[in-house]
């Protein structure tokens, strides 16, 4: 543990303005002489980031740092290295820590500006999102293009093609060429999909539940879903298969499901392991989706285990076709132990 006062009177001069602000009014126990007197923040509201029960009227006062607010000054805090000098926070790393602690966690969040950052998932994860970025801003463009050609929103044409027998073996496993693209091995979440298809239109499944929504899958047969599976499992296959889409694209100005429609067809939602629940009696992550289901992405730290090196987990919705991309990072031993010994 650190050292003098006046090393801490240097620490303080380097911070940024927002954080020596805060450190002035609530002084950490660290930095104080024993027995000084604390500030008239601190005897107003020892703890700022927690809700306080006025001792006069009894009345119950919101923090004095909202949650946004909190987390702001904690990666804040979090990229000078002195988060651990911050009043307990449940935005905060020594929340996390103890949490993953107590549940044995061997993964966190991407958590930009701790000492993952620049590893290499997170250098990845940069140019990727580069990536994303550019495709999105194409994309009014392509839905032109789209437009003029075919005479049609591509969403109508999707919603279409979707209940037709002519659905590609993408929309059957709702999956695109460019999902499976962002994969280094694209099997694990080709077979994902393939059971997602195949619980999704389970004739029980299918036939009961009232589906309204646009993203609501229609029903494939299960040959439809194992023919999409075994061919986009297949390298040669998939990449056979994907010029004939496009030739079909090109050739047939009727609407087919060529590549277009498939680019449109699945949204990909990209977070931080970090900001998803945690369940802790069932020890897993989760997440609301857009079609309802409050639990839709539901995960445990063994999926992230398995793609740990990726630094991604695509998580299906159970009930609709999205897909959530987790980005996260695998505790390494060093970090983990030096953490634990702040
Ligand atoms: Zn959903």
């Amino acid at each position: 543990m650190a050292s003098s006062s006046q090393n801490f009177i240097q620490l303080a001069k380097s911070l940024p303005a927002p954080l020596q602000r805060f450190f002035a009014r609530w002084p950490p126990a660290a930095i104080v002489p024993e027995g000084a007197a604390p500030t008239q923040y601190q005897e107003a509201r020892p703890n700022p980031f927690a809700a306080y029960k006025n001792p006069t009227t009894g009345k119950w006062q919101d923090p004095v740092y909202s949650l946004r607010r909190q987390a702001q000054l904690v990666q804040l805090a979090r990229e000078h290295g002195v988060a651990h000098l911050l009043p307990e926070t449940k935005k905060g790393v020594e929340y996390r820590l103890a949490h993953r602690v107590e549940h044995g966690l061997r993964v966190k969040g991407t958590g930009v500006g701790q000492s993952v950052k620049g590893h290499i998932h997170e250098r990845q994860m940069i140019s990727k999102m580069e990536k994303r970025r550019k495709a999105m801003l194409e994309m009014p463009q392509l839905i032109r293009a789209w437009k003029t050609r075919l005479g049609g929103s591509p969403f109508q044409l999707m919603e279409a093609s979707n209940s037709s027998e002519l659905a590609s073996h993408y929309q059957v496993l709702n999956l695109t060429p460019a999902i499976l693209d962002t994969q280094h091995d694209p099997s694990a979440l080709i077979k994902k999909a393939y059971h997602r298809a195949l619980l999704q239109n389970h004739p029980d499944k299918a036939s009961s539940a009232p589906r309204g929504t646009s993203s609501s899958p229609s029903t494939y047969t299960i040959d439809q879903i194992t023919r999409a599976f075994t061919v986009l499992s297949s390298p040669q296959q998939r990449a056979a298969y994907d010029t004939s889409l496009r030739l079909q694209t090109t050739g047939d100005e009727s609407g087919a499901p060529g590549s277009l429609a498939t680019k449109f067809q699945t949204g990909v939602e990209n977070v931080d392991l970090d900001d998803l629940e945690f369940d802790e009696t069932g020890e897993r992550w989760y997440r609301s989706c857009r079609c309802g289901n409050d639990r839709g992405y539901l995960f445990g730290e063994a999926d992230l285990v398995e793609v740990g090196d990726e630094g991604e987990l695509m998580v299906g919705c159970s009930d609709c076709s999205l897909w959530l991309n987790v980005h996260f990072a695998i505790i390494e031993d060093d970090d983990f132990e030096s953490k634990r010994n702040l």
